[in-house]
């Protein structure tokens, strides 16, 4: 067989608007002396903050904390039990994420952290609510510094490795490109310091069987991902429609290199992550209520433009906030999907009034929006 890898696209890196950037443990921290490698994080925040003020929204997804808290609680070297494990990333965390607020703060960025679990990112409720907290976070202009809550999370119960975790953030944010900054420079057709004859594979668009086989089992020294870990995220990428990068990250500026064009391994998916979103909404959710609206309603929702109560003329079914409903004209013809920002009680209450009246109705304020229409696909 003869294998051919080119690269047809330009890096999709300098377009896109909203990246995530995972950081593994071996280029933060200096495995030896367990201490934050400072001058390679002031060269990679400095690029990441020239992304920033080009107008991109970053997040960074961070591992380090059990490495750097190894030291401080003075465990030897090796593999740690569970709760050793726990209290390491309970003492480094606080480190880890003092580094970047330092390193961010010579550049006047302000950082925030969140610690995620699995389920934060699949329960609804939790899910809507990290969401609109990283969405209001980036409208501040601040960078969000996540890593997983490794204190609270056991092996049944947490994300493989942080490169899932980093895809999982990419894919809730709608992100358009991850990158994978570790001492891999990319995906090759077998491990390249066991196989001489390994070619480097600079794109690819389809996780195939002949792809998957080719992941093997390389792992790096700190962290817990290797190759089929990251694998695992760009299959939760693509899906979503974001670009995903494996790239060597320990150059002095990782994040100028592949704005560069830099040598790297793009898994480009088929769609935007935004189409994605839409497809998902559209296709794949089993509504949980029926919206009926009116007219002008109908017609500001053909023009791209959200679901407002003032517009509902009747609302259906026993549904929670973030489940998927059926906006229907007065016909009963179906016109769109959508994730609605109301309950089914709070909706019907709601429904046919102006933003202005449901405090009353409902006892607070709340959004104008029934269904935003990033969450809305028409049908
Ligand atoms: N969350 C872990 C830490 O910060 C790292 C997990 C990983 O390397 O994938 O230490």
């Amino acid at each position: 067989m003869t294998l051919s890898y080119t690269q047809a696209t330009p890096a999709p890196l300098a377009s896109a608007r909203r990246v995530v950037i995972k950081i593994s443990s071996s280029l933060l921290v200096d495995g030896a002396r367990e201490e934050v490698r400072h001058d390679w994080l002031a060269g990679f925040i400095k690029d990441v903050v020239a992304c920033r003020n080009a107008g991109q929204d970053i997040i960074l997804v961070t591992s380090g904390a059990v490495a750097l808290g190894r030291r401080v609680l003075k465990l030897p070297p090796g593999p740690l039990r569970l709760e050793e494990s726990q209290a390491a990333a309970a003492c480094g965390q606080i480190r880890l994420a003092h580094a970047y607020q330092e390193a961010l703060a010579l550049h006047s960025v302000a950082v925030a952290q969140i610690l995620l679990t699995p389920s934060d990112t699949e329960e609804r409720r939790s899910y809507l609510n990290v969401r609109a907290t990283l969405r209001n976070l980036l409208g501040l202009g601040v960078i969000p510094i996540i890593n997983e809550n490794d204190t609270v999370t056991t092996p049944a119960l947490r994300f493989t490795d942080n490169d899932q975790l980093a895809a999982r953030v990419a894919a809730m944010m709608e992100a358009d490109v991850l990158l994978l900054l570790s001492d891999t420079e990319g995906f090759y057709t077998a491990d390249p310091g066991l196989d001489p004859t390994a070619q480097f594979i600079p794109e690819v668009r389809a996780i195939t069987p002949e792809i998957a086989a080719m992941a093997g089992e390389t792992r790096s020294g700190t962290g817990r991902g290797g190759m089929k870990a990251k694998l695992v995220a760009a299959r939760i990428a693509m899906k979503a429609g974001c670009a995903m990068a494996i790239a060597r990250g320990s150059l002095a500026h990782p994040v100028q290199a592949l704005r560069d064009g830099g040598r790297c391994t793009w898994f480009l998916p088929e769609h935007s992550p935004v189409a994605a979103w839409k497809i998902w909404i559209a296709g794949s959710l089993n509504p949980q209520g029926v919206l009926n609206i009116d007219a002008g309603a109908a017609q500001a929702l053909q023009q791209g433009k959200s679901l407002l109560a003032a517009g509902v003329v009747a609302v259906t079914g026993a549904f929670e906030r973030g489940d998927p409903v059926s906006v229907r004209i007065q016909n009963g013809a179906e016109i769109a999907r959508g994730l609605i920002a109301y309950n089914g009680d709070e909706a019907r209450k709601i429904m046919g009034h102006k933003s202005e009246a449901f405090e009353h109705l409902l006892g607070y304020s709340s959004r104008e929006e029934m269904i935003h229409r990033d969450d809305l696909a028409l049908v």
